[in-house]
This record gives structure tokens, sequence and C-alpha cells, in this order.
């Protein structure tokens, strides 16, 4: 992408899906302890390094409700996933010798911290590499829209978004030959386009906030130090 490494604190966004591997529910250990590794060499780059963790492994909350659960309780469940999957990728961090913090939306003392402001700062300054999980604590909110909005909070540059796919495609690029890869989206055309990468709600907030959104393949190892450095293939959805 040619772009240089600019950013002291970022925020990445790791889908629960993709923590499954090739299974369709939970979590495979090779693929989280890649990723862990991964989140380690970008962290060592020098830049601060914030996490927002899907749950979509575990619990989706529609897929809950259209069992008859209220969509409510289902994306309570869904944010309560999210929190299962932070410890899982804290204990993956910790057997490779970093130390990290999860933090999350709802008070759960003997679980993990409440997420503040206060303790993000605090953990990020210290080098360690915060989890944020539990959403946004809120129902009918996604995982993609808490990476804006705790990117928003925390001062962050920049907003992470690790897919299967290298970038904002014109179209599906599985299904269409003559997908296209966008370098760069504005944030209204990202919204006008109706991209499926990230819901409309992530790409107002980010343009409300002016916050940058890099969208990059996690399924190549050394992906997001790449994108740091300047030498990853994404497409940045900014301006
Ligand atoms: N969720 C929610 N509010 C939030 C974030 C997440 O209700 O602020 C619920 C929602 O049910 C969602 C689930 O948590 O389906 C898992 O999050 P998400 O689908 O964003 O995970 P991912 O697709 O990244 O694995």
């Amino acid at each position: 992408m040619g772009e240089p490494p600019v950013y002291r604190r970022v925020v990445v966004k790791l889908s629960g899906e993709y923590l499954a591997g090739s299974q369709s529910f939970g979590i495979d250990q090779p693929t989280i302890d890649r990723i862990a590794g991964d989140l380690i060499a970008a962290s060592e780059l020098g830049v601060e390094i914030a996490v927002v963790v899907g749950g979509g492994n575990i619990f989706r909350g529609v897929e809950v409700s259209s069992r008859g659960v209220s969509r409510p309780t289902g994306d309570t469940m869904g944010m309560l996933a999210t929190v299962m999957n932070c410890l899982a990728l804290e204990s993956a961090l910790s057997r490779k010798g970093k130390s990290s913090r999860t933090l999350s939306a709802f008070v759960m003392p003997q679980v993990c911290e409440l997420f503040t402001r206060g303790a993000a700062h605090r953990y990020l300054a210290e080098g360690k590499i915060i989890l944020l999980g539990g959403g946004t604590g809120n129902p009918f909110f996604t995982t993609d829209t808490t990476a804006v909005l705790r990117a928003a909070e925390i001062g962050a540059q920049a907003v992470l978004k690790a897919t299967n796919v290298d970038g904002v495609y014109s179209a599906d690029p599985k299904t269409d030959k003559t997908a296209k890869r966008f370098e760069r989206l504005s944030h209204s055309q990202a919204l006008a386009g109706g991209y499926k990468v990230m819901d409309a709600t992530a790409f107002a907030l980010a343009r409300e906030t002016s916050l940058p959104i890099i969208v990059f393949s996690i399924a190549e190892p050394g992906s997001i130090g790449a994108i740091l450095s300047g030498n990853g293939t994404g497409t940045i959805v900014a301006g």
C-alpha cells in the first residue's frame, strides 16, 4: 500500500469466526497461537496494540434469536462469547511471553477488569497488548462498530480490520472474477457502496470521528506487522 508506519496506537479488529480456523465453531489452537505471534511481532514495531475480538465463532445474536431467544438476550450471549475469545487470546499471548490484559464492557470482576479509558491508557503505556471484550456492552451493535468506538475513545490513529480477503472489492472476489480491489475509498464511498466487509454503523462512526480503517487479510502470516510497516496489501477507508 506504500503508506509509511505512521501509527503510534491502533485497534486491530479480529473476527471470532477466524479463530475457529477450519472448524465452524470454537477456537482452533494453532490459529490463535499464530495470531498471538503476529500481534507480538506488530507490537515489537513500537506500535501500541488494542485488539477488539469478535464472537461469531461461538454465538451471534441474530442466529441465536432465530432459534427463539430474544435478540437482546442473544446479543448478550454474543458479547459474552467475545470475552471468552479474549481470555483464550490472553493465554496464547502469555504462553509466548507477552503480557496482555482483557478489559470488558461488562463488570465481571472475577474474570477481568472493566474497560475504562484510564485502564486502557495505563496498560498500553506499560507495553501490554489490551484485549477489548464484551463489544460495546449494548445489543444490536457489532464488534466492528466496537472497534471504531474504542479506537476513538482511546485516541488510536487507525482501525486495522482483519478479514479473510485482502481489502474491499467491488464484488465478491470468490465468486466474481471481475471483482476489483480498491486501494482507497472514502468513508462515504464505503457507505454508499454497501460493501459487506464492515457494517454501515462502523463506517458511519469512523466517518464521524475521522478514523481511517485499513481492511486486510489476516490469513497471510505477519500481515498485521506488514500493514503497520507500509508493506501490506489492503484497502484504506479514509477521508
Ligand atoms: N454484539 C452485540 N453488541 C456489540 C458487539 C457484539 O450485541 O456491541 C453481539 C452480537 O450478537 C454479535 C456477537 O456479539 O453477533 C458477536 O460479535 P460479532 O458478530 O461482531 O463478531 P465477529 O463477526 O467479529 O466474530
